[in-house]
C-alpha cells in the first residue's frame, strides 16, 4: 500500500477519463522506475519514501484493486470479480487482466512526474508488455530495484502487518506498533489484518513470488538495469541504501 504524498493519483487508481486532483510540483528529473521484492519486504514503505525525495508518482497495481474493491457499489464486474477472488487468495491476478489494466493507465507512464511501479510487473509476461508499452510511448526505464531479505524476516513482517481501514496506512505489531493498539495514529481508523497478510495466504504468496517474479531479476540483469537493494534494517536505512545505488 502506497501513502498519498500531495497527489491523489486518481488517474492511475480510478482510470481513464479521470485526472489527477493536485498533481504537485513537477521535479527536475523525471525518474522511470520498477521496484522489485517479494510482498512484506517494505516496497510499499519505500515507495513513499522514494516519491517523497524524487518526486516521482509510487503506482501500486495491488491499490487499484483495493481501489475497485473498496468502491464496488454493489457489483463488480466478472474480470474483477475474478482479481478480487485471486487476491483474497493470495494468488497472481490472471497477466491478461493486469496489463490490460495497466495499457488503460498508460498515461501514468508518460507522466512528467516520473513513475515507481510497485507490484508490476510481477511475471515475464507481465515484463515483457511494460516494455513494449515503454517502448510505444518512446519512454525508457531508469532502473530497476530489486529489494531482497530472508525469507524469515519476510514472513515476520507480514504476519505482524496490520493496516488502516480508514487511510490505508500501515504499522506492524513489533517493528512499528501504534500508541493504541489497533487503533490507527494518523486518523484513529481501526487496524486490520489484510486477508492476503493471513498466514495461509502468506505462503501462497511467497510461492508466487519465488516461481513467478523472481525471474524477472535476470530479465532486468540481461538490460543492465537491476540493481540489488539489501532490505535488511529500518525503512530509513534501507532507503539510504537505495538512493546510493541510484546515484542520488
Ligand atoms: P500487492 O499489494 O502488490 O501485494 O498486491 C496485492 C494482490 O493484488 C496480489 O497478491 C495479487 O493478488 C494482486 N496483484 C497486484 N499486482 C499484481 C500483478 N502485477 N500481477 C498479478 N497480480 C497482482
Amino acid at each position: 500500500m502506497t501513502a498519498q504524498v500531495g497527489n491523489d493519483k486518481a488517474a492511475w487508481l480510478k482510470g481513464p477519463g479521470v485526472d489527477c486532483a493536485d498533481p504537485g510540483e513537477v521535479p527536475v528529473r523525471a525518474w522511470r522506475l520498477i521496484l522489485l521484492g517479494a510482498p512484506g519486504i517494505g516496497k510499499g514503505t519505500q515507495a513513499a519514501l522514494i516519491e517523497k525525495r524524487l518526486g516521482a508518482c509510487a503506482l501500486s497495481t495491488g491499490d487499484v484493486f483495493r481501489h475497485a474493491k473498496r468502491n464496488a457499489d454493489c457489483c463488480l464486474s466478472p474480470v474483477m470479480a475474478e482479481a478480487m477472488e485471486a487476491m483474497r487468495k493470495g494468488e497472481l491476478v490472471s497477466d491478461n487482466t493486469v496489463i490490460a489494466m495497466v495499457r488503460e493507465r498508460s498515461r501514468c507512464l508518460v507522466c512528467s512526474h516520473g513513475f515507481l511501479l510497485d507490484g508490476f510487473p510481477r511475471t515475464v509476461e507481465q515484463a515483457h508488455a511494460v516494455e513494449t508499452m515503454l517502448q510505444e510511448l518512446g519512454e525508457k526505464l531508469d532502473a530497476v530495484l530489486s529489494f531482497e531479505l530472508d525469507r524469515e524476516k519476510v514472513i515476520a513482517r507480514l504476519s505482524g502487518r496490520r493496516t488502516c481501514s480508514g487511510c490505508g496506512k500501515s504499522w506492524h505489531v513489533v517493528s512499528a506498533p501504534t500508541k493504541t493498539e489497533g487503533i490507527c495514529d494518523a486518523c484513529g481508523g481501526k487496524l486490520i489484518q489484510r486477508e492476503d497478510d493471513r498466514p495461509e495466504a502468506i505462503a501462497v504468496r511467497l510461492r508466487a513470488y519465488e516461481e513467478s517474479t523472481s525471474p524477472l531479476k535476470d530479465f532486468y540483469e540481461q538490460r543492465g538495469l537491476l540493481r540489488v537493494i539489501d532490505a535488511d534494517g529500518s525503512p530509513d536505512e534501507v532507503f539510504a541504501k537505495a538512493m546510493e545505488a541510484l546515484g542520488v
